[in-house]
């Protein structure tokens, strides 16, 4: 049963005396679940392993390891392999292609996450049973019952949020494939959520689920340029999608100054439904009009969040682990608003919240609660562990025992029937709330690049560069080194990509264009998240930028006369530190672009 405990009434929390505010009976529920869950972390998840392990007993997956009815923690850990996308592959597969055994999940498989991960240049499918969308909702509600308690008078105004659907399809047995929050908007948890003070958005569910995203953001960002003095705090899923918003509204201002000093609805918004919405929230106001003129036809954008939206307490953004790199933008463009790093989530499971959520980015820690799934940690810096195979059953440590300063591999057993899956997360303890840990997102395993949504790694970087560089051969001409590195100060970010080449014949060096054509060639070969992000200009055109002869060579003297090992010295392949960045780049011979879109459709090319 997911509920937050009825019988729990007491109105004082830990949590809410540590900051000394009041609190209705509605939060006080809520934080008294916090604290319940927080103090009996260790029970808490085993009882969630039972339950999980007694309803999946009869699963075809679960069998095959012979638990024999067993619920406990060492039979668990002695006999279940931990295991990643690719071991559970073919599992995965039969049941997107119709199989409604119970092969990993007694109750069924209801449709599939699409995660922001991929195997094999395609999104991983994680399995989800309805219950699921519950447990997401109990954590989303634990949310502002936090945030009032640091931030209070925010049931006096309006959350603007950035927020969308994305293209959905079906798997070939006729199961729904699309991304989590497409998933939750598109539920009854979200459409009918009762009406909630401290949860109002200025943009109407009707623009968030306008399938076209173009004319979703051109609805929302409307809604809340005519709301502007009801608007409390500024928001989007992760910082990439709250620039993408404000570099919208630099390229469409005037159209929207038009629409609001007309009161009509730019012809090219056509979806009817966000139409038929609009007409009731727009009307001819010439002096707003006149505000966003003056205000977005100024040159300098310093500060235009909080210029348009003068009464924004906060961005309700995640700039945790690769998002970081946003934050200098998001500072300029708000004036250095607070950036409230709400929760950590994913396709395959929701994790946790942070109990502090006005600390600054850099010191954001998340806590997992304990109710989610059940969850082990694999020590990180322990290379034994690390390296260990899978048959060796590498030893996992469970919530309650993780020790402050070290880093972990998260690895979670969901309800819906992943095992000791590895989710690819490094984290590390910061402190602890009660008995429950408290974790610092370090970073992704092996993610070299990533600009929104787009996790690019090592060997997807390589491959493409061999890819792209079969179109140097006929010139004589091969890539001696490369590098890589995330260029966020437009946006959208781009790929750039540092070459060091060997022309051997001078006369018949590659062109401008073969150089473009590889470029466009290198994102062919990138993954179907990446892919997805160019078309819909999240990320911008790939650059490549050709360095003297001898560049990396200057690299590695460098990096030695930093302490560097020449045994042990290996190219970065992706770099950001700006001794190393502005070293390079004052090598750079060439820059080229890639001159198109790469390919991409919602179908799955496998
Ligand atoms: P997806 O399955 O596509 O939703 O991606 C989930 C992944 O996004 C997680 O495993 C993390 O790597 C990352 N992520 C989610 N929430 C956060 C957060 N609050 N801070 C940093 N990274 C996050």
């Amino acid at each position: 049963m997911i509920s937050l405990s009825s019988s729990i009434m007491a109105v004082d929390s830990t949590l809410s005396s540590a900051v000394g505010a009041s609190v209705s009976e509605k939060d006080a529920k809520a934080l008294q679940f916090i604290e319940e869950m927080t103090k009996n972390v260790d029970s808490v998840q085993e009882r969630i392993l039972g339950e999980i392990l007694s309803r999946n007993a009869d699963t075809e997956y679960l069998k095959r390891f012979q638990l024999n009815g067993a619920t406990d923690r060492d039979t668990f850990k002695s006999k279940v392999p931990v295991v990643t996308y690719e071991d559970l592959q073919p599992e995965i597969q039969r049941i997107a292609n119709g199989d409604k055994s119970p092969i990993l999940s007694s109750h069924p498989i209801s449709e599939f996450l699409t995660s922001s991960g991929t195997s094999a240049g395609e999104r991983k499918l994680m399995p989800t049973i309805h219950e699921e969308l519950n447990r997401r909702q109990l954590l989303y509600s634990l949310l502002m019952p936090v945030m009032n308690l640091y931030m209070p008078g925010l049931d006096k105004g309006k959350g603007l949020y950035f927020l969308f659907i994305k293209a959905e399809t079906k798997t070939p047995g006729g199961l729904l494939a699309r991304p989590v929050l497409t998933s939750y908007y598109k539920s009854d948890h979200f459409k009918s959520r009762p009406y909630d003070p401290f949860n109002v958005y200025t943009s109407p569910n009707e623009t968030i689920l306008c399938p076209d995203s173009i004319q979703s953001m051109y609805a929302q960002m409307l809604c809340g340029l005519i709301m502007r003095e009801e608007v409390l705090r500024v928001g989007a899923v992760f910082a990439s999608g709250l620039l993408k918003a404000i570099r919208f509204l630099q390229v469409n201002w005037k159209q929207f100054a038009h629409d609001i000093e007309t009161g009509t609805l730019n012809p090219k918004v056509t979806d009817p439904s966000v139409r038929e919405c609009m007409s009731k929230i727009l009307k001819p106001n010439p002096e707003l009009a006149a505000f966003i003129t003056k205000e977005c036809s100024e040159e300098n954008w310093e500060c235009i969040i909080t210029r348009i939206w003068p009464n924004t307490k906060y961005l309700d953004v995640i700039v945790t682990g690769a998002m970081a790199q946003y934050i200098p933008t998001l500072e300029y463009y708000s004036g250095g608003l607070p950036m409230a790093c709400t929760m950590y989530a994913s396709s395959e499971c929701y994790f946790g919240l942070n109990l502090k959520p006005m600390c600054k980015p850099s010191e954001v820690s998340y806590t997992i609660m304990p109710n989610m799934a059940y969850f082990e940690f694999l020590p990180h810096d322990d290379s034994s562990a690390q390296d260990s195979s899978r048959d060796a059953l590498p030893r996992l440590v469970d919530l309650a025992d993780l020790k402050v300063g070290k880093e972990y591999e998260l690895i979670v057993t969901t309800y819906a029937g992943l095992c000791r899956y590895r989710v690819g997360d490094i984290l590390r303890v910061t402190g602890f709330h009660n008995a429950a840990p408290q974790f610092r997102f370090i970073r992704r395993k092996n993610v070299l690049l990533s600009i929104d949504s787009d996790k690019t790694d090592e060997s997807e970087l390589q491959q493409a560069i061999e890819n792209a560089s079969v179109l140097l051969k006929e010139f004589n001409t091969s890539v001696v080194e490369y590098t890589s590195y995330a260029d966020t100060k437009q946006i959208p970010g781009h790929y750039v990509i540092y070459w060091e080449l060997f022309v051997k014949d001078a006369v018949n060096a590659p062109t401008d264009e073969v150089l473009s054509q590889c470029c466009f060639e290198m994102e062919e070969s990138l993954n179907a998240v990446y892919r997805q992000c160019r078309v819909a200009d999240s990320i911008g055109p790939l650059e490549i930028r050709v360095v003297k002869n001898g560049t990396f060579e200057e690299l590695m003297d460098y990096a030695i006369s930093r302490g560097a090992s020449i045994n042990q010295y290996k190219v970065p392949r992706c770099v950001s530190f700006t001794p190393i960045m502005e070293l390079l780049d004052s090598r750079v011979v060439s820059k080229h672009f890639s001159p198109a879109l790469p390919h991409w459709t919602p179908e799955r090319r496998c």
